[in-house]
């Protein structure tokens, strides 16, 4: 069979060092905000490019903690409004309802599932306080166009960079590094994956990263002082080592990632299947290989016949959701298509070059 994601495929690559930066935590006997979170958040913001980098506990909590203090700041309030892309993991719009913020939701564009930033204005009113573009399966936002609104209507923007690490734009930006602040996810089956839960905040503002600082750790600076209603979302020492270890190969991680992702886009030509739309090389990391087809069920069920695991992302738009009862009413047709008609193939790292070859040869025989 072949798998969908092979996680321990993936991590055995690392086996030796991940075992070496295992025993160098647990010799220390300091498991807590240490030297290996200093390091790894030292490496990841120069790998983003970004001034600043700190280590949460997961990829929502990163998305809530750069809302929850612009708050402390000053900067929202509650009720205000943050403008969303409609076909969103539910984390996203989590975050927003989780600090009494409202989210107005924007369709993508169907081609390359990202927000389309020509609907953006329209949603725009006096509330609006931030645009929270998703780079959706590891492909960059349009993100020229949405700095140029967020500037015209003085907004935030805070990226949501769970599915994006190292892509980057033709001017040489990295995801994390286009807006005011940018979380993102470790969890094991993103393109930096933790051995459990991890998650990273990217910013260049210093105050923020401050308040940051303090409420995810109960909203104390100094031990025993607290000037926030806080939270405890720290990143351990060991998964931060566990992380940096698995840092240094990423770029070479992403480029085998595009290496099935062109094989897929070249290969596969079947009139039933759409594949993505692709800006550039670098603007997409491929978190995941999405395509699309009218009987998305018939389709799926042939490729498990034929030994290939597939997974949907996602089945149920947010508005559509039981949880977001107050969203129910609206009708977005391109998200709701969307969610209809996706499936995504196997792609990772470790996939073998036949591997690749039998999934084209099967889509193709669909
Ligand atoms: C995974 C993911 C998150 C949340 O990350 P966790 O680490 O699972 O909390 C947020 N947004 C998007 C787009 C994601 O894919």
């Amino acid at each position: 069979m072949i798998k969908f994601l092979d996680l321990q495929s993936i991590n055995n690559r690392h086996k030796d060092s991940l075992m070496d930066a295992f025993e160098r935590v647990l010799d220390s006997g300091w498991y807590i905000m240490g030297a290996q979170l200093n390091k790894f958040e030292k490496n990841f913001a120069a790998y983003c490019g970004t001034k600043h980098a700190i280590g949460v506990a997961n990829g929502l909590d990163a998305l809530i903690l750069i809302l929850r203090a612009y708050k402390e700041l000053g900067n929202f309030k509650d009720g205000d409004e943050v403008i969303v892309p409609a076909n969103t993991y539910i984390a996203s719009i989590l975050a927003i309802s989780a600090n009494n913020l409202v989210p107005v939701l924007v369709e993508p564009n169907l081609q390359t599932f990202n927000i389309d930033p020509k609907l953006i204005e329209a949603a725009i009113t006096e509330k609006t306080v931030a645009i929270l573009p998703v780079h959706l399966y590891g492909q960059l936002c349009e993100m020229d166009e949405i700095i140029s609104i967020a500037k015209k209507h003085n907004l935030k923007i805070i990226e949501d960079c769970a599915q994006a690490h190292g892509a980057m734009s033709l001017g040489g930006i990295k995801a994390g590094n286009f807006g005011d602040a940018a979380g993102f996810s470790f969890y094991p089956g993103k393109n930096l994956g933790a051995l459990g839960d991890a998650g990273a905040i990217t910013t260049n503002d210093a105050a923020l990263a401050e308040t940051i600082s303090a409420l995810l750790n109960y909203g104390s600076r100094v031990k025993y002082e607290n000037i926030y209603k806080g939270v405890n979302s720290r990143l351990d020492e060991l998964q931060a080592s566990l992380l940096d270890v698995k840092l240094a190969s990423l770029e070479n991680e992403t480029e085998l990632r595009r290496k099935v992702a062109n094989r897929y886009l070249t290969e596969i030509n079947n009139p039933k299947i759409i594949l993505p739309l692709v800006d550039f090389q670098e603007s997409h990391v491929w978190h995941l290989f999405v395509i699309r087809t009218e009987n998305r069920t018939e389709l799926q069920q042939y490729l498990t016949s034929q030994g290939i695991q597939t997974v949907i992302h996602y089945p149920i738009p947010p508005h559509k959701q039981k949880a977001y009862e107050e969203l129910n009413h609206l009708s977005l047709p391109i998200s709701e298509k969307i969610h209809r008609e996706v499936i995504s193939l196997p792609i990772s790292q470790v996939m073998l070059d036949e591997e690749v070859s039998r999934v084209i040869e099967v889509v193709n025989n669909y």
